[in-house]
């Protein structure tokens, strides 16, 4: 029987690509035969633990090769690989451990306190000494050369491959079943939009266990016989050198991570020759920045999209960047995508509708949330709760997510807008608006501001004034927060507005 899943890839690629370098981490290499290696043992090794067709792998791990052997390992014997988020707190892993029902959990050492007691039940495997000791351990059958899919569970392209969980921006993060196929076809999406080259060098800094790093970046390139180069946290500095030292030409970053970048001082003199494209997507990404990029001869390709669609959704070509700055670009490929009313009719040119999503790459459902899976698969369509207009090219325009609209005197109020205007003020550094209940008007807008000077923050006479003429005066905000810290994101880069509502969001 044939192996048809994500789990074949290191196999099909050291058959044809045995040498090339597959992935860099912390100075050592590893070629595709390396991986296919590794992935297998590793395959041996888990099922040997028990792990059977089906079962739940958890993986709390920053960037970092066994990240991916794990993934590919799950893949050959049909077993579910699930990501956790590091950024979160010990009862919040444990809450995911439980959902996705998990049996085996590989995790960093450096993360051993956020891992649930052994009286759980859940058995464990430190990454570092006993996971190598684990796969040195693998039947030696596992690494015949010759056999090139050694293990012989049939996996098809429908069956379950991962349990993702959403960023947990607007509530509780929901786990996204991606099959084999869901993955697949978005890197096929990716490598016909984005031109990576089978001789990609991609800077992998942004965390795995987000969709975006995963499908925008790492399979594909992985898919091509590219090399990942893996990095464990994002720092705008090391990312200069890793540009330099790995000649990278590839990365994908969200919109924050290319704001540090641009604010760093290696920024003026780094040589950032060998970058051929880089990837900015999973958050609105701001004029400014694109036209800081611009003006160093650097592109940025725009995506948008979501864990639920593997995520790829909508991109927006090297050739049209400039053309079309600030939009997030037409459906990728094998993707369709439809703008609706809430009466569910078809929003024209101009107007603002709900993004819905189809295609091969759109999950399955959310794990063990019927409800949820019926409220956002509707006919086929994936309902995103995202606000976007279409421009008679049909290049679309992400406005922001419905749940963040501010109604403010039967005025729809799209915050990033308002964020992104005010956010050009030379004393804002950061900005977020959201919405405050309001005798007359039900709601108004409210800006939070970390200021870029705190010894000179701006009044909201300042901001008013400054927006006056770029933004209509009932979206101006009519009161100010100054923010003594930086805003909370998730780890994914995006404003958590639940949060700030919170903390500031009372009249
Ligand atoms: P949750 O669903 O748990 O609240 P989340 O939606 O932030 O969290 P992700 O799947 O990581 O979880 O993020 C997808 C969302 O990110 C999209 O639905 C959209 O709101 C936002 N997004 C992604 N790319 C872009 C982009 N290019 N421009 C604007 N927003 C984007
Ligand atoms: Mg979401």
């Amino acid at each position: 029987m044939r192996n048809e899943g994500l789990g074949s890839w290191p196999a099909r690629r050291a058959r044809k690509t045995p040498h090339r370098t597959a992935l860099v981490h912390d100075g050592t290499s590893y070629t595709y035969r390396e991986l296919n290696e590794r992935s297998t043992r590793l395959a041996y090794a888990l099922r040997g633990a028990g792990i059977e067709r089906g079962d739940r792998v958890a993986c709390l791990t920053p960037n970092h090769p066994a990240y991916l052997e794990t993934l590919f390992a799950c893949g050959l014997l049909g077993a579910v690989f699930v990501p956790l988020n590091t950024r979160l707190a010990a009862d919040e892993i444990r809450s995911q451990l439980d959902d996705c029902g998990a049996r085996l959990l590989l995790h960093a050492p450096s993360l051993a306190p956020l891992v649930p007691t052994p009286d759980s039940g859940l058995r464990t495997v430190e990454i570092g000494p006993a996971y190598e000791e684990l796969l040195a351990t693998a039947t030696s059958a596992s690494t015949a050369a010759d056999v090139p899919f050694p293990l012989d569970e049939p996996v098809r392209p429908d069956d379950l491959c991962l349990i993702m969980y959403t960023s947990g921006t607007t509530g509780r993060a929901k786990g996204a079943m991606l099959t084999h196929a869901n993955l697949t076809w978005n890197a096929v999406n990716v490598l016909v939009d984005a031109e990576l080259a089978a001789d990609e060098r991609a800077l992998v800094s942004a965390p795995l266990f987000h969709t975006a790093a995963l499908g925008m970046l790492a399979l594909p390139v992985l898919l091509k016989g590219g090399s990942c180069v893996l990095v464990e946290s994002f720092d705008a500095d090391d990312a200069f050198d890793l540009i330099e030292r790995h000649g990278i030409t590839t990365m994908f970053g969200v919109p924050t991570m290319y704001e540090r970048m641009a604010a760093s001082a290696r920024w003026p003199s780094a040589d950032l020759s060998s970058l051929r494209t880089l990837l900015c997507g999973g958050a609105p990404v701001p004029r400014p920045l694109i036209d800081t990029y611009q003006r160093r001869g650097l592109l940025f390709q725009q995506g948008y999209g979501m864990t639920e669609a593997s995520p790829g959704v909508l991109f927006l070509d090297a050739e049209d960047a400039t053309r079309k700055a600030g939009s997030a670009g037409v459906p990728h490929f094998f993707t369709d995508v439809r703008l609706a009313h809430p009466d569910g009719s078809e929003a024209g040119v101009g107007e603002e509708g709900e993004v819905l999503v189809n295609g091969p790459h759109v999950m399955a459902g959310y794990w063990g949330r019927p409800e949820a899976t019926t409220a956002a698969l509707r006919d086929g369509w994936l309902h995103t709760g995202d606000i976007a207009r279409a421009d008679a090219d049909g290049h679309l325009t992400v406005v922001d997510r419905l749940k963040d609209m501010i109604i403010s005197g039967g005025e729809n109020i799209y915050p990033a807008e308002v964020e992104e205007a005010a956010g050009a003020h030379p004393a804002v550094a950061e900005c977020a608006v959201i919405g405050v209940p309001d005798a007359d008007w039900g709601e108004v807008p409210r800006i939070v501001v970390v200021p870029a000077d705190p010894g000179e923050p701006p009044t909201l006479d300042d901001l008013r004034a400054f927006l006056a003429g770029r933004l209509a005066s009932y979206k101006t905000p009519r009161s100010l927060v100054i923010a003594g810290e930086l805003l909370p994101r998730t780890a994914s880069g995006k404003l958590r507005k639940p949060l700030l509502r919170e903390r500031h969001g009372t009249p």
